[in-house]
C-alpha cells in the first residue's frame, strides 16, 4: 500500500539566516518526511493504484500528469548534474522535481572545494573524485572558451590550489606521508616547511612545527553560481520538450502499475511526474525517510543516510586577512574516515549519537572578494536554526590560524551571511549510487557529505551511464547497495 502525505509548501530562504521549519504530520497513514521547505504538513488520503491516483489530482484540478524518460527528485548539485548530464549526451527528457528551489539543500551551504588533497589514491571514492574533477576543469574550460566573463565569471571558478595545513610535528609527519602517497598516484603535491609555507601564505601562522601540503592544480567552484549554469544549461532544452522543473513540489509517492507492481510515475504535491525509463533519487539527507514515504508498508531498503548539519561563514568584502589560496586544517580528513563495517546507525559513536559539535578551519576568498569560513559538523536532525555559539567556535578557530583576526571585532549581524546546510552523510563514508534492488528502474544517488560538490559531475556521468546500461568510465560497484546494507534489508512481510 502506498500512503501518501501532502505539504503546503511555502518558499524557502536560501541565503543568510534561516528559522527552523519542521512539517507537522498527523494521522494514521502519516510518514515523516523532513523537508528544507517551509511549511505544515497535512495527511492526504492514501493513493493505492494508478487510476485511484489519478483521481484526487483530477477532482482538484490542480495537478498536471506528464510524461518523461527520467524523473530526478531533489535539485541540489546532484540532481542537477544528473539531468545536466542526461540532456547533454542521450537523447532522453528528463523532468526534475524539488521540494523547495536549488540550493535550499546542502548545495547552497558548500564551500566550493573541488579538491583532491585529502583523498586517499587507492579509496573507494578516489575514482570518482579524479573523474568528477576532470569533469569540472572541463566545464570550467568549456565556459571560459564561450568568453563573456569565463568560468571565474560564470562558475566562480578558481585554481587555487589547496593547502591542507598542520600545526604539529605528528600532523606533519601525516602531510609529508601524504604528499607522497599523491605523488605516487600522479598527483602534484608538494610537502611545505613553515618557511615556505610562510611565503605563500604570510597572513596565516602555524608555528615553527607547522608546514603544509600543497596541490597547486586543486580548484573551487562557488555553488551558487555553478547551480544557475547547470539550470541554464538544463533550461535550454525545455523549448524542444526535453526539460521540465517542478520546484516546490515535494515527491510524496510512487505509483505502480497494477498489472506488473513496476513504478510508473512519482507523485508529487502538484503533479504526477511519468517516467518511461527510470527514476533518479538524488534528495541529498531526505532521501532515507523519502524512501520509507516511497516503500512503506512494505519497507525493503533502509539507507541510512542522515543529516550532518554545517554552517558555514562569509565575511563580504573582507580585507583585513589576505590569502593567496584555499586552506584546510589537516583535522578536516578526520571527518571523511570512513568507520568499517560501519553501515548501520546503531553501529555511530556515542559521540555521534550526542550531536557532538566539531569545527574545523577552511578559509578562502571567493571570486566576489568575500572571505568563505568553514566548517561546523554536527548530527543536529534537520534544525536550520543559525547557532551563534557555532558561529563564533568557526570565527574563533580561524583566528588560531589566522593572527589578524584576533584583532578584528566581529559582528554577526554586519556584512556577514551564515549559510546553514545538511550533508547527507553515511556511516560508512560513501555515496550510494545504484538501482534499488527489485526495482530496476529506481536509481538512489546519494550520501555525498562533505564532497557532494566535487563528485556530482562524475557521479552525474555514472548514473547515466547505469541508466543507459554502459559499462562506464569509473566502476560503480563501491557505491552499490547489494552486499553493502544486507543488513539494513527489512524482510517484506506486511
Ligand atoms: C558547510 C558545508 C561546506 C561544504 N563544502 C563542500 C566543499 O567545499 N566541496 C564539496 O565537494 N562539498 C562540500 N559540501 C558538501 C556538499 O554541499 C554536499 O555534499 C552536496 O551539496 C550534496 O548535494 P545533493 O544534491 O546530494 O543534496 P542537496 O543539495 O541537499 O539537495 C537535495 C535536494 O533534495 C530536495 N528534496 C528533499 N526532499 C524532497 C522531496 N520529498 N521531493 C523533492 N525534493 C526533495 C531538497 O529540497 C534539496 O534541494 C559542503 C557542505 C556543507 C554543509
Amino acid at each position: 500500500m502506498d500512503a501518501v502525505i501532502a505539504f503546503t509548501s511555502g518558499s524557502p530562504s536560501p541565503t543568510r539566516f534561516y528559522s527552523s521549519a519542521s512539517p507537522s504530520l498527523r494521522g494514521p497513514h502519516s510518514l515523516s518526511v523532513c523537508g528544507p521547505w517551509r511549511g505544515r504538513g497535512r495527511p492526504l488520503r492514501a493513493l493505492r493504484h494508478r487510476s485511484q491516483a489519478q483521481a484526487p489530482a483530477a477532482a482538484a484540478g490542480a495537478a498536471e500528469v506528464s510524461h518523461h524518460d527520467v524523473v530526478v527528485v531533489g535539485a541540489g548539485i546532484v540532481g542537477l548534474a544528473i539531468a545536466r548530464h542526461l540532456l547533454l549526451h542521450t537523447s532522453l527528457s528528463v523532468a526534475i522535481a524539488d521540494a523547495a528551489v536549488p540550493c535550499s539543500g546542502a548545495t547552497g551551504a558548500g564551500q566550493g572545494y573541488i579538491w583532491m588533497s585529502h583523498r586517499r589514491p587507492g579509496s573507494d571514492t578516489w575514482e570518482l573524485a579524479l573523474r568528477s574533477k576532470q569533469l569540472w576543469e572541463e566545464l570550467a574550460a568549456e565556459v571560459d572558451g564561450q568568453g563573456g566573463g569565463g568560468a571565474r565569471e560564470r562558475l566562480g571558478w578558481m585554481r587555487t590550489g589547496s593547502l591542507l595545513v598542520g600545526r604539529s610535528s605528528e600532523e606533519l609527519d601525516t602531510l609529508e606521508e601524504m604528499t607522497k602517497v599523491l605523488s605516487q598516484a600522479g598527483i602534484h603535491a608538494e610537502f611545505l616547511s613553515a618557511s615556505s609555507l610562510h611565503a605563500l601564505e604570510p597572513a596565516l601562522s602555524v608555528g615553527k612545527d607547522g608546514g603544509a601540503m600543497f596541490l597547486p592544480q586543486d580548484c573551487q567552484i562557488d555553488a551558487f553560481q555553478a547551480v544557475s549554469l547547470i539550470e541554464k544549461t538544463n533550461n535550454s532544452y525545455s523549448s524542444e520538450g526535453r526539460y521540465r522543473e517542478f520546484y516546490n513540489d515535494p515527491a510524496m509517492s510512487l505509483i505502480r502499475s497494477e498489472v506488473t507492481g513496476t513504478v510508473e510515475a512519482v507523485q508529487t504535491s502538484k503533479n504526477i511526474l511519468y517516467g518511461r525509463k527510470a527514476f533518479v533519487i538524488a534528495s541529498g539527507a531526505w532521501t532515507r525517510s523519502l524512501l520509507h514515504s516511497f516503500l512503506e508498508p512494505a519497507l525493503t531498503l533502509d539507507i541510512p543516510v542522515k543529516p550532518r548539519k554545517g554552517h558555514l561563514l562569509v565575511l563580504e568584502k573582507f580585507d583585513k586577512v589576505k590569502l593567496n589560496h584555499a586552506l584546510m586544517e589537516v583535522g578536516y580528513i578526520g571527518h571523511h574516515i570512513a568507520k568499517p563495517n560501519s553501515t548501520h546507525m546503531a553501529s555511530e559513536s556515542s559521540e555521534d549519537e550526542l550531536g557532538a559539535l566539531s569545527v574545523s578551519m577552511t578559509a578562502t576568498i571567493d571570486t566576489k572578494g568575500n572571505l568563505v569560513l568553514g566548517s561546523s559538523r554536527e548530527f543536529k536532525g534537520f534544525s536550520r536554526e543559525v547557532d551563534r555559539s557555532v558561529v563564533q567556535c568557526i570565527w574563533e578557530r580561524a583566528g588560531e590560524f589566522f593572527p589578524a583576526m584576533k584583532n578584528v571585532s566581529f559582528d554577526i549581524d554586519q556584512n556577514t551571511q551564515i549559510r546553514i546546510g545538511h550533508r547527507p552523510y553515511m556511516p560508512d563514508g560513501k555515496p550510494v549510487i545504484d538501482f534499488i534492488p527489485d526495482m530496476p528502474n529506481i536509481l538512489i544517488a546519494t550520501g555525498h557529505e562533505g564532497n557532494g560538490l566535487t563528485l556530482a559531475l562524475g557521479t552525474a556521468e555514472m548514473v547515466t551511464d547505469m541508466i543507459l546500461g554502459n559499462p562506464g568510465k569509473v566502476s560503480h560497484s563501491p557505491f552499490s547497495i547489494k552486499h553493502r546494507f544486507s543488513d539494513l534489508f527489512v524482510s517484506n512481510t506486511v
